[in-house]
């Protein structure tokens, strides 16, 4: 059969069943698994043997998931997590530990900025953080000897900043690092960043994918391309032997195209812990078959209300990058053409005070600390996720204190404009 196209992968990617067996994915709801003799598990111990003993580590059900978001972002190895943010944390910890640095665009979502700046710098790892808008020059200088990594979100949320895959890639690639993108928002429907230069890609699946709000999520993506055993003095943690794993040097054992994977699977998963529990894999996977049908209908009524607002003499301003004029519409265009995302950011005349007014005069979008649901939800960042940053911060993030997210759900795209009408007439 020809390579199949990405609506196929979405409902039939990663579980082929057999004859006679389930015909949706089974929930391998067991902790641990038997084996015949002691040498059995030992191959399972010396990484010679690929299968499953406990589900810390890996489970059964999240693998057939993982390997559908593998097909559909084009990667080699991809493993799920419990959150968005254990894989953002596991992706950049798998190549860079203390005293390493890592140059990470400034406009990340709050909770990648924090464990970013925070949490990881609090752990030996500094982090340089550029404009995405920034000339390839000023990316160079934000380099250092001990950099590891460059780290980027496709459609930032919620500043909705399209990334320049290109300019990154390439600067990453200069300085022979990987170059890992958040990909949520967008999803590989609308966007494969190792069709641009991204290396790894990482997701959380809480988002679109899932797409319900039923369960939190998260996943990791190997594109295969980067070549470790090239730079190994670089990535001693896969070039070279790992002492709590026999011995086993991952990039030749591995390698390109299952190295990280097997890494971070081995050493983080262990060590941490954050798997996703094999229910939420089941859910996860529900999402996913309707993804492709999703986000086309996520992205049409964000059109339809984000052209609505701009028309709106009582709206200051409205940011979506599938916008004619929008500041990230040529970008939009050239990296994914057939869509955005659902996420629209907008500011009422009059400021903070008069979207916390618009805010409670919604009836059908609800004010969550989320997107990317069914449902059609919004918040005020400045006043939720993003409130341990000063003004300064918020506006080198992109989010100005005034910034209203709008999340388009699925319903009729009229209803909610009938709705944003209504409450907008209350200023
Ligand atoms: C929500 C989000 C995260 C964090 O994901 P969780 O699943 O909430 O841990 C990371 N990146 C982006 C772009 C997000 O929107």
């Amino acid at each position: 059969m020809s390579k199949q196209r990405i609506e196929t992968k979405c409902v039939q990617g990663g579980y082929t069943p057999g004859n006679g067996e389930p015909r949706q994915i089974p929930i391998i709801q067991s902790t641990t698994f038997k084996y015949n003799t002691s040498e059995d598990m030992g191959k399972l111990f010396d990484l010679e043997a690929e299968g499953y003993f406990y589900t810390r580590l890996q489970n059964p059900t999240n693998d057939m998931v993982a390997a559908k978001i593998c097909g559909l972002e084009g990667g080699t190895a991809a493993m799920l997590t419990s959150s968005g943010q254990a894989a953002s944390f596991f992706s950049v910890f798998n190549v860079a530990s203390c005293g390493d640095h890592v140059v990470a665009s400034s406009t990340l979502y709050g909770g990648t900025y924090n464990l970013f700046a925070v949490t990881m710098k609090r752990m030996g790892i500094d982090f340089t953080f550029v404009s995405p808008d920034c000339t390839p020059e000023e990316l160079e200088a934000a380099f250092k000897p001990n950099t590891k990594a460059v780290f980027g979100e496709s459609i930032a949320n919620p500043a909705l900043v399209v990334l320049d895959f290109e300019k990154f890639a390439n600067a990453a690639h200069a300085h022979g690092v990987p170059f890992i993108v958040d990909n949520t928002f967008p999803t590989p429907i609308f966007c494969r960043p190792f069709e641009w230069g991204a290396d790894i890609v990482t997701h959380s699946t809480t988002k679109y994918m899932d797409g319900h709000g039923s369960g939190v999520g998260g996943c990791i993506v190997d594109s295969g391309n980067f070549d470790w055993m090239k730079y190994k003095d670089k990535f001693p943690g896969l070039c070279t032997p790992d002492d709590s794993y026999h011995g086993i040097t991952y990039a030749e054992k591995f390698g390109n195209a299952g190295a990280f994977i097997t890494k971070a699977t081995a050493q983080l998963m262990r060590d941490f812990g954050s798997i996703q529990a094999p229910q939420n894999a089941y859910y996860l996977n529900l999402g996913l078959e309707s993804l492709h049908v999703r986000m086309k209908r996520h992205c049409e009524n964000a059109m339809a209300v984000a052209k609505y607002l701009e028309a709106n003499p009582k709206v200051a301003w409205v940011n979506y990058p599938g916008l004619e004029g929008n500041k990230y519409y040529e970008l939009a265009k050239k990296y994914m053409p057939e869509g955005t995302c659902g996420v629209i950011s907008f500011g009422v005349e009059g400021g903070r005070a008069a979207a916390e007014k618009m805010m409670k005069s919604l009836k059908l979008a609800a004010i969550e600390t989320h997107v990317a649901d069914a449902r059609t939800c919004c918040l005020h960042p400045a006043n939720a996720t993003h409130r341990q940053m000063n003004d300064e911060e918020l506006l080198a993030a992109g989010v100005g204190p005034d910034l209203v997210r709008y999340s388009c759900g699925l319903e009729n795209a009229d209803d909610l404009i009938e709705d944003l009408d209504q409450a907008i007439a209350q200023i």
